[in-house]
């Protein structure tokens, strides 16, 4: 076969098996009806089931296979799962921590997988590991998630020192915020030396990964109409770099504009990171002009912040926000779980709505459990 569907890191020689595009594969007896499970369709091989200590060593051992069971171990929403997971997590814990955590957010088409795939191979070339997460809360809403619907980074994919991982969905054993925050820490303790997170522009989702992130880089593009909006909506508060994007070709002299223009807005707003003046700069993640001045600015950030504590200080304020964040959660989901509340809240709604009682007096009895 030839060595161009190969990823690089597939041993000398491998065969087909390390294919990266689609093998044909045998003709499956499956009449094709979802959820048919007749005589003719064929069983699947039974997986091989982990231990903790399987996923464990697995993970420490940067074996991708475990790494990637691991992630989807956590990401389950059943019970016994969730368990399993938390005791794989609490054993990896103690070699976590050493990454830097770089929040990536700008609208859809501003270029954000186009840039970690510039950017990413270029840290591929330094040795270094990379794992891109993709964060869309927004995606257990609409059903289908902006970050994973396409061929994303594929270069990138291909690298061995490279993990892509889409965005989790939600469920009731905690949403994408949790599921990409353990994410986050067993990716670590495989040894990753850089962590993308990736989210898209809209709604909570930006702060949702400022909290997870040391630093936050805002993506843009020149004369897209949204640099106001950005301003008023705040989004620009939270970033420590916005990267004018597509600055190339006839668009060159229109993000050097927006450029200027948002480096004039970021004076009268307050850094989001104590000790940094967040910086404004201009790239073009299809030519990879100014991308690794980028990584070159990341790298002085974090030298600074390390240097002065904010480094340090900022992980223990987000850790102490997880474990907020978890109570909130545990407690909603035990108060919505419980029989006498699921049983009163289909008519305290309808009465509500029809105007009967006001929403605070709903509350109330919901929180009295007052029928
Ligand atoms: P995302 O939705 O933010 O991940 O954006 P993509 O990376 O998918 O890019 C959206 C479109 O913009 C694609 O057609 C890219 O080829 C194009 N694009 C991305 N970066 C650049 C760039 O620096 N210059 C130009 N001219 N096009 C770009």
């Amino acid at each position: 076969m030839s060595n161009k569907n190969k990823p690089e890191w597939a041993p000398k020689n491998a065969g087909k098996e390390f294919a990266t595009t689609v093998v044909k594969g045998k003709e499956s007896q499956h009449d094709g009806v979802p959820g048919n499970t007749s005589t003719r369709t064929r069983k699947a091989p039974a997986k091989r089931k982990l231990s903790i200590e399987n996923y464990v060593n697995g993970v420490l051992a940067h074996d991708r296979t475990i790494l990637a069971q691991t992630i989807t171990l956590i990401e389950s929403n059943s019970e016994k799962h969730f368990e399993m997971g938390q005791e794989v997590l609490r054993q990896l814990l103690p070699h976590t921590g050493k990454s830097l955590r770089i929040g990536i957010t700008g609208v859809p088409g501003a270029g954000k997988s186009s840039f970690i795939e510039t950017l990413g191979c270029q840290l591929m070339k330094e040795d270094l590991h990379l794992a891109v997460l993709a964060v869309d809360p927004s995606s257990s809403l609409s059903k289908g998630s902006v970050l994973g619907d396409k061929t994303r980074m594929e270069m990138l994919s291909r690298h061995q020192n490279c993990f892509i991982r889409p965005s989790p969905s939600g469920g009731k054993l905690g949403g994408v915020t949790r599921k990409t925050r353990e994410t986050t820490l067993i990716c670590e303790a495989a040894g990753f030396d850089v962590i993308f997170i990736e989210t898209v522009g809209v709604g909570q989702n930006e702060i949702t990964v400022r909290s997870m992130v040391d630093f936050f880089l805002l993506l843009k593009i020149a004369g897209a109409g949204d640099e106001l909006q950005g301003i008023k909506k705040g989004v620009i508060e939270l970033a420590d770099a916005i990267l004018i994007n597509k600055a190339d070709g006839d668009n060159i002299k229109r993000a050097e504009i927006a450029k200027r223009d948002f480096a004039n807005a970021l004076h009268y707003l307050k850094s989001p990171t104590k000790g940094w003046t967040p910086e404004t700069h201009t790239c073009s993640a299809l030519t990879g002009d100014g991308i690794y001045p980028v990584w070159e600015m990341i790298k002085r950030f974090e030298e600074n912040v390390r240097k002065s504590g904010v480094f340090e200080e900022r992980r223990n304020q987000q850790n102490l926000g997880w474990v907020h964040d978890l109570v909130s959660e545990r407690l909603l989901n035990v108060f919505y779980a419980d029989p006498l509340i699921k049983a009163m809240l289909p008519q305290l709604e309808k009465n509500v709505i029809n105007g009967k009682i006001p929403p605070t007096q709903a509350a109330w009895k919901l929180l009295n459990r007052e029928l």
